[in-house]
């Protein structure tokens, strides 16, 4: 199936920057990066994704569905490039109020078996020491880890995540790299924004490259990177 379906796609601000007639599908089931340098229009792509930006043009269809719709929404995490967040709340209650965001009542929010998801989901990222801590004291990379878990909380099927190791060291970033390969072969669909080719490489079963705007080309990793 194909979980990200799009047909000429186009977001600019007032006719400069942004992505330009973007075609792509991503098959479920696979780690799939666009890659492109600082101002290429990925971030501008995933933001329609997501359902934040409108495009000016063009058509998509996300989960199965046409873009924006409450249902596909619950099934997609989404990690902005910068994840913003009340610094007076601790990480576990930064967790819980992104519960309420993605529809969960105050009582679900409470419940136990929420409570264990996010000490699960903190685990996951790395930071199980800090639940209890004030995340404006957080480094950027724990804001990030942070970020990560918000995207992954709600167990979504469709990850979709905008340079999410860039303010990481190198350590963090195999850390998330394993986490993302591991959450691929539980079945998520994961579409990765990035500037780095070695996260391509090292991550990704397809890849398109973004320049300028414009799709270059895309497909399986190994015909874009030249081989057979
Ligand atoms: P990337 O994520 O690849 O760095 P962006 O989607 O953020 O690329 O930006 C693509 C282009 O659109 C850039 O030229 C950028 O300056 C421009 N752009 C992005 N956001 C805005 C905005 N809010 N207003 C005006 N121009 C923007
Ligand atoms: P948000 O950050 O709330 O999603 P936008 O999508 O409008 O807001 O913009 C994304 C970011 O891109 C903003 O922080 C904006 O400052 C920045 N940006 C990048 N390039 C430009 C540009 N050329 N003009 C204005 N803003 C830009």
């Amino acid at each position: 199936m194909t979980i990200i379906d799009t047909a000429e796609l186009t977001k600019t601000y007032n006719g400069r920057g942004g992505c330009r007639g973007i075609t792509l599908q991503v098959p479920e089931g696979c780690i799939f990066g666009l890659l492109g340098p600082n101002g290429a229009g990925k971030s501008t792509f995933v933001k329609m994704l997501a359902g934040l930006h409108r495009p000016d043009s063009g058509r998509a269809a996300v989960l199965g569905r046409p873009l924006g719709q409450p249902e596909a929404r619950r099934k997609l995490g989404y990690l902005p490039e910068l994840f913003r967040f009340q610094e007076w709340l601790t990480a576990a209650e930064v967790l819980r109020f992104h519960g309420r965001l993605g529809g969960l009542s105050p009582r679900e929010t409470r419940a136990s078996a929420f409570r264990n998801r996010i000490r699960d989901t903190l685990e996951l990222v790395g930071l199980s020491d800090a639940a209890d801590r004030k995340v404006g004291g957080f480094s950027k990379g724990m804001q990030q880890r942070l970020g990560l878990a918000a995207a992954l909380l709600l167990e979504p099927e469709l990850l979709i995540l905008d340079e999410p190791a860039s303010a990481l060291d190198p350590v963090g970033r195999y850390e998330v790299r394993r986490l993302l390969k591991r959450l691929r072969d539980k079945g998520v669909t994961i579409f990765l924004n990035t500037h780095l080719l070695e996260d391509v490489e090292e991550l990704c079963d397809e890849a398109a490259f973004l320049y300028g705007g414009e799709l270059l080309a895309s497909g399986p990793l190994h015909k874009l990177l030249g081989g057979t």
